[in-house]
C-alpha cells in the first residue's frame, strides 16, 4: 500500500509542518479547534468516494444504503441534542447553510437585519461584499455605549423598516444573546427569527450558553468551533421549515452531499453527547474567563464588552499603542496563535484593527486549565508590553513550548 509520504512527498512534508505547528503553538482563534481521532477516521474514510444526491431514503444514486445509515446517525443525534424538531447535516460549510436560510426565506431585493460586521456579526449576516449584503437590503443593528447588543434600537429598527429575516449571532461577541428577547420582536413585526449559532454552538449543546432552537424559526451552526467536529455546516428547524430549508440545500445550492464529512459529523455529535463534553464546556468558559480577568484586571487591557461569558472576548490594544496586525504578527513569532480583530468604533481599517480576538477553545481541548489560562494571559501580556524585546520573545517562545509539550494534543 502507498503511503500519503510515499505518493507525495512534497504535500506530506507541509502536513507534517502543519501538524507540528498545531503541536507546538498555543492557539488561540476563537473559531478552532482539535477533532479527535474518530472524527479525523470517519473523515479519512471510505465514505468520501460515494455520491448520494438527496436524503436518505430519497437519492438520486444507487448504492446509498450505508451512508443513509451514516446520515439518518447524525440527523438524529443532532436533533437529540439541541432539542430541535428537524435537522439537515448536508451544508458544506456555515456560510452555505447561511446561503439557504437566505434562499428559503427572502427574495432578492428583500429587506434583512443582522448584526453589523464592525460591531461582531459575520460576513453572510449582510455585509455589503458579501451576497448577503449584495443581494438584499440590509439593516443592521449593533452595540450600544456599554458595548452590549442594542436591544432597544434592534427593535426600534425592526419596527420600522420590517425585515423579512431577522438574524441573532455573531463571531466575536462575548455575552449571552437574549434570544427570547429577538424571537418576540420577530413575531411582532412578522419577520422569520434565524439564529447563527456557530460560536456558542459547544457551549450551548453543553448547556453553558441559551438555546435558541426553542424560540427560532431555523438555527443555522458551523460544526467545527466550540462543538469541536469537523469543518462544515447543519441546519436545526421547526418541522413546518424543513421542506423549504432541505430544497434550498438541495437542489437550491449544492450537489452530492459530503458524506465522509456527514459521518464524521455524526462522531462528533456523539462525542458531544457525553458528560466529559459538559466538562470540556465548563472548563472552556472558565478558561476564557481567567484570560479576560488577566488582561483586564492585572495587564491594564481593555476588554470589550467589560467581560466574557462565552469562550471567547475582544481585546482593545490602543493603551499599548500596537494594532492589531503587528499584535498578530509579533505574537505569532512568540507562537502565540490569534487573531487582528475590529473592535467598536475602531479607528483603524479592517486590515490593521485596534483589536485582537482571543478564544479558549483549542487550549482547553488539549488540556490547559485554570492554571496554564492565567499564564497564557501573563505571556500574552508580556508581548505586547515588549513587542520589539528580543529577550521578552525567546521567553516567552521557551515558555509556550513548555507549556506545549506538557499537554500534546494527538501525541498522547
Ligand atoms: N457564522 C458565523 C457566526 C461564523 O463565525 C462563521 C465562521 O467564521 C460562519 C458563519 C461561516 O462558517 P464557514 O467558515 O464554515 O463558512
Amino acid at each position: 500500500q502507498d503511503t500519503l509520504a510515499k505518493v507525495d512527498p512534497e504535500l506530506w512534508s507541509a502536513i507534517q509542518s502543519e501538524n507540528r505547528r498545531q503541536e507546538d503553538h498555543i492557539e488561540l482563534i476563537a473559531s478552532e479547534n482539535y477533532v479527535s481521532h474518530a472524527v479525523m477516521e470517519a473523515q479519512g474514510s471510505q465514505l468520501t468516494n460515494k455520491y448520494a444526491e438527496g436524503y436518505p431514503g430519497k437519492r438520486y444514486y444507487g448504492g446509498c444504503e450505508y451512508v443513509d445509515i451514516a446520515e439518518q446517525i447524525a440527523i438524529d443525534r443532532l436533533k437529540k441534542l439541541f432539542g430541535a424538531e428537524a435537522a439537515n447535516v448536508q451544508p458544506n460549510s456555515g456560510s452555505q447553510a447561511n446561503q439557504a436560510v437566505l434562499m428559503a426565506f427572502a427574495k432578492p431585493g428583500d429587506t434583512i437585519m443582522g448584526m453589523s460586521l464592525a460591531e461582531g456579526g459575520h460576513l453572510t449576516h449582510g455585509m455589503p461584499l458579501n451576497m448577503s449584503g449584495k443581494w438584499f437590503n440590509v439593516v443592521a443593528y449593533g452595540l450600544n455605549e456599554k458595548e452590549e447588543i442594542d436591544y432597544d434600537a434592534m427593535e426600534r429598527l425592526a419596527r420600522e423598516h420590517k425585515p423579512r429575516i431577522i438574524i441573532a449571532g455573531a463571531s466575536a461577541y462575548s455575552l449571552r444573546i437574549d434570544f427570547e428577547r429577538f424571537a418576540k420582536i420577530a413575531k411582532e413585526v412578522g419577520a422569520t427569527f434565524w439564529v447563527d449559532m456557530a460560536h456558542y454552538a459547544g457551549l450551548i449543546a453543553a448547556g453553558y450558553y441559551p438555546n435558541p432552537v426553542p424560540h427560532a424559526d431555523v438555527v443555522t451552526s458551523t460544526t467545527h468551533k466550540t462543538l469541536r467536529g469537523p469543518r462544515g455546516g447543519i441546519i436545526l428547524m421547526k418541522a413546518e421549515h424543513e421542506k423549504a430549508i432541505n430544497s434550498a440545500i438541495f437542489p437550491g445550492l449544492q450537489g452530492g452531499p459530503l458524506m465522509h464529512v456527514i459521518a464524521a459529523k455524526a462522531v462528533a455529535f456523539k462525542e458531544a453527547l457525553t458528560p466529559q463534553f459538559r466538562n470540556y464546556q465548563e472548563q472552556v468558559i472558565a478558561n476564557a474567563r481567567v484570560m479576560a480577568r488577566v488582561l483586564g484586571e492585572e495587564r491594564g487591557l481593555r476588554i470589550i464588552s467589560g467581560r466574557t461569558e462565552s469562550h471567547v472576548f475582544l481585546v482593545d490594544l490602543r493603551s499599548k499603542n500596537i494594532t492589531g496586525k503587528a499584535a498578530e504578527a509579533v505574537l505569532g513569532t512568540a507562537h502565540i496563535t490569534i487573531n487582528k480583530n475590529s473592535i467598536p468604533k475602531d479607528p483603524e481599517k479592517p486590515f490593521v484593527t485596534s483589536g485582537i480576538r482571543i478564544g479558549s477553545p483549542a487550549m482547553t481541548t488539549r488540556g490547559f486549565t485554570e492554571i496554564e489560562a492565567e499564564q497564557v494571559a501573563h505571556l500574552i501580556a508580556d508581548v505586547l508590553d515588549a513587542p520589539q524585546d528580543e529577550a521578552v520573545l525567546t521567553r516567552v517562545r521557551s515558555k509556550v513550548a513548555e507549556l506545549c509539550a506538557r499537554h500534546p494534543v494527538y501525541g498522547k
